[in-house]
């Protein structure tokens, strides 16, 4: 492959955007800069001019418009023989996806047709001279490790690793790209989507979310940190083991197999910063956390930081918003 643009595969199910495929976008947009070439979008599916006009109001290049009959369903075999064509006829530098269940299931199929690995969960990317480094973690977090690439490598990116907002504002040419594809060669019939189970809460549609993790101790206690979501009108959320024990609902855990959110104002109590948790939070605008132990790896994560018990600072910090609400 040559050194082309930065092409960004983004997702959609039922006509509907997968909120990952515009982080994916912001990294690919900053990867094309840095090597100095343009970025582009592709959208697959059936009757998706809607979607490929809507992706073209950001300042990126073109969107591609893969349409075709047999794309309305996804399916790894469809999607990867669409996409194989565009990709032979694009001569894209890098190909970059989100990180997300689909794109795990047919990407790595799709790179192996051009002889090249997927480069998954990446968290950031360097580049020059028409090479890129990409950045991901191992040991759940505790290593980073750089992946020398080559023009013409594929990657996915992590949830929360690029800012979706730092993409600006433009109008991409949309080209429609209609894909020969086979019935025979799709050998995988679709059962109905997989459907989460409904939520009562869209943590991500909260501007402040007050999270809480095993520092609380026992379920007896966390009316300590419901009073201050209460107080500063945010949502309460909480790491796994809260939600595993069922102290608090499923449906507010945040983190790689809860939800992924982007509040203004994040607050950690008594929260760790497993890498588990860490994915889902960490785009948010500004993230408070308040641990006893200033070795925490939330710190790292962390534009505030209490290192404290949080029996003592979440009380503290409740008065001191009634107080400043009176005055
Ligand atoms: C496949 C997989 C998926 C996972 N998915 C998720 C996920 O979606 N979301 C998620 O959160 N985790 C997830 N996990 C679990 C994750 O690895 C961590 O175990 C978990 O996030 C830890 O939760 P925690 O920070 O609440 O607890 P801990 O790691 O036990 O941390 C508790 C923290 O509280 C602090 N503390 C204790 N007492 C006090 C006090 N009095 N005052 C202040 N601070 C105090 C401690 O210093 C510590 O830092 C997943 C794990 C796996 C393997």
């Amino acid at each position: 492959m040559s050194a082309g643009n930065v092409l960004v595969v983004l997702e959609q199910q039922g006509g509907k955007w997968h909120r990952m495929s515009w982080e994916a976008l912001a990294a690919g947009a900053e990867l094309a800069s840095k090597l100095g070439v343009g970025v582009d979008a592709a959208v697959v599916g059936k009757g998706i001019a809607g979607l490929a006009a809507e992706a073209a109001q950001k300042s990126i290049g073109k969107v591609y418009a893969v349409d075709h009959d047999l794309l309305e369903n996804y399916s790894a075999d469809g999607y990867t023989a669409a996409l194989e064509q565009l990709i032979r006829q694009t001569q894209p530098a890098f190909v970059l996806f989100p990180h997300t269940y689909q794109v795990r299931d047919f990407a790595p199929k799709l790179a192996t047709r051009f002889g090249r690995v997927l480069v998954s969960d990446v968290v950031s990317a360097e580049a020059g001279n028409g090479s890129a480094t990409f950045v991901r973690q191992l040991f759940q977090g505790k290593l980073n490790a750089n992946f020398a690439a080559s023009a013409g490598t594929f990657a996915s990116i992590q949830a929360g690793a690029f800012r979706a907002e730092s993409l600006g504002a433009g109008t991409a040419e949309v080209v429609n790209f209609a894909p020969s594809i086979d019935a025979s060669a799709i050998r995988i019939k679709a059962e109905a989507p997989f459907r989460e189970s409904s939520r009562a809460v869209d943590l991500t549609a909260a501007d402040i979310i007050v999270s809480v993790g095993r520092g609380i101790k026992e379920q007896d206690n966390i009316p300590v940190v419901e009073e201050l979501a209460e107080v500063l009108g945010a949502e309460l959320a909480a790491s796994r083991p809260i939600c595993d024990a069922g102290w608090l609902p499923m449906e507010r855990q945040v983190g790689s197999s809860g939800q992924t959110v982007s509040p203004k104002v994040y607050i950690a109590v008594g929260i760790s910063g497993a890498i588990q948790h860490l994915v889902g939070m960490k785009g948010s605008k500004a993230i408070v956390a308040i641990n006893k132990d200033e070795n925490a790896p939330i710190f790292e994560v962390a534009d505030y930081g209490i290192v404290g018990d949080l029996f003592e600072v979440v009380p503290a910090l409740v008065a001191e918003v009634k107080k400043a609400k009176v005055s």
